[in-house]
């Protein structure tokens, strides 16, 4: 789905722009579309909008973009609504979509309960910023497909957008959505080297990489593709996902003060998860009511303990928080079983012609692993090195967060800087902030950061003395 038609009467109409604060949105993946859409609906004053993005396309980015339009999220449809005060939102607009509903059993209710495919998760909020758009005739939107590259401050207060168009205007406000950085395809692939390697199977091998989502839909595209060979898994950790409960399970959390020790949390987690399953829960209702506790949990770990539970526990915590439907789970689980995909734990190393290297956990030797083709899924972490991080952090207006995986952030996506103080003006909203605020790559802590600067922007655009 291409955005350009969209906008281009309404920015050829835009002769009074010059007047407008200005906002930029760097990304248009779902943080950007999300950003968008919650400033449309509650910035009431008008504005102009401009939205960059190498990639043309509305696919949702990393988490939506799929080969095949049938893979399935894994959040429930009660999780993904976009309209702030009505987590129905999503539900209401699936019964509404005619298609959709001859294609489920008319046993079933309502949606809130199901997952569905990305493309129509990714359809809805299409369809929910084009009706925020088509609401709003006071502001203009312009869609750039360039990379912004450097942003630096400028005249002041406001910001000067570096792309290949030279004619970029200044903006009063920044938001950067910039995610997981730029498409893969981008980034140039270094060169393979041949790898002397010997066939050690008969038959067709794939090698997977990474321990998330994304392995486990490969390996079904794969395997609903007709795909017989064998696959190899290659998880660092050797962690998969866990399974979701066959209803979405309410949150359940121990009253008692928390420990502030990490070793302690991590026995209080596990004595909670033991006796929810003794009452009758499940321990996926505690991880649940955990999640309501992170942000705070995480703010009062001191640097030590984010480190540790970086290298130690971040893999089995993600295991346990993004998982499967049961139907998915329960398939991985037989392949599994069958012998024809393996699970190994290790490193994945250097590529070669006809397979790789791999170090398997706990061995100083490396081994070569053959096989005809390799998928990296492993989830990128937000690009520290690109360009337009590199700009922001040198022209101080950024500061890594504690871990370096992203920039540092609070919950309303403004930039924390060193000592304590803000960069006014430019927010950064979902995975870069992931080293700051736990689950900030997922959809309903995306749709409330986005609304918590929309929120801020309000304020800032249409201060309170103008309300009648
Ligand atoms: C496979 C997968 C499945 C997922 N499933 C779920 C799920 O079921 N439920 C859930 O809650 N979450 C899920 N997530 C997580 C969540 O949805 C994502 O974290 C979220 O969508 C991130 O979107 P984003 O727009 O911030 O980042 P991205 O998707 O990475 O998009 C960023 C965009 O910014 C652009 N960009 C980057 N750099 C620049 C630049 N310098 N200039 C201009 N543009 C730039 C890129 O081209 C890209 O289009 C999933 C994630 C993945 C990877």
């Amino acid at each position: 789905m291409t955005v350009q038609g969209l906008f281009s009467t309404r920015s050829k109409a835009a002769g009074r722009i010059s007047s407008l604060p200005r906002i930029a949105i760097v990304g248009r993946g779902f943080s950007g579309m999300m950003a968008a859409i919650a400033l449309m609906k509650s910035v009431r004053t008008p504005f102009h909008l401009q939205l960059f993005d190498p990639n043309s396309s509305v696919s949702g980015g990393e988490a939506l973009a799929s080969t095949r339009s049938s893979t399935i999220l894994n959040t429930r449809v009660r999780d993904l609504s976009v309209a702030t005060g009505n987590a129905d939102d999503f539900n209401d607009w699936l019964c509404t979509n005619a298609e959709f509903r001859a294609a489920v059993p008319a046993a079933i209710p309502g949606f809130r309960q199901i997952f569905v495919p990305k493309q129509l998760f990714s359809d809805y909020v299409y369809r929910r910023f084009a009706d925020a758009l088509s609401a709003r005739k006071d502001i203009t939107v312009q869609v750039c497909h360039e990379p912004v590259v450097a942003i630096r401050r400028s005249h002041g207060d406001r910001f000067l957008l570096e792309s290949a168009n030279p004619a970029n205007p200044l903006f009063d406000t920044v938001i950067l959505a910039t995610g997981y950085g730029l498409p893969a395809n981008d980034i140039p692939e270094p060169e393979p080297s041949p790898i002397r390697a010997q066939r050690l199977v008969a038959r067709p091998h794939t090698v997977l990489c990474g321990s998330g989502i994304r392995v486990v839909d490969q390996l079904l595209q794969l395997r609903d593709a007709g795909y017989t060979g064998q696959i190899t898994i290659i998880s660092k950790h050797g962690f998969l996902p866990q399974s979701h409960t066959p209803n979405s399970a309410d949150p359940v959390f121990p009253a008692d003060e928390l420990p502030q020790d990490l070793p302690d949390i991590v026995r209080f987690i596990r004595a909670a998860c033991r006796r929810a399953e003794e009452d009758g829960h499940s321990w996926q209702a505690v991880m649940n009511g955990l999640r309501k506790h992170a942000r705070s949990l995480w703010r009062s770990l001191p640097a030590r303990q984010k480190h540790q539970f970086n290298r130690h526990l971040r893999a089995i915590y993600d295991s346990h928080r993004n998982r499967l439907p049961e139907a998915m789970y329960a398939r991985l689980r037989s392949e599994l079983a069958d012998g024809n995909t393996v699970l190994r734990r290790g490193t994945a190393g250097r590529r070669g012609l006809s397979g790789m290297f791999f170090r398997p956990a706990g061995s100083s030797t490396e081994e070569v692993i053959h096989a005809e083709r390799i998928v990296d899924c492993r989830c990128r972490a937000p690009d520290l090195n690109s360009l337009l991080m590199r700009s922001l952090l040198a022209e101080g207006l950024a500061a890594r967060d504690e871990l370096s995986l992203g920039l540092a952030v609070n919950q309303r996506g403004e930039l924390c800087l060193e000592g304590g103080s803000i960069t006014d003006g430019i927010f950064a909203i979902g995975p870069l902030g992931l080293g700051s605020l736990p689950d900030i790559d997922l959809v309903p802590e995306i749709v409330s950061q986005a609304y918590a600067v929309a929120e801020a922007m309000e304020k800032r655009f249409y201060p309170r003395s103008k309300v009648v």
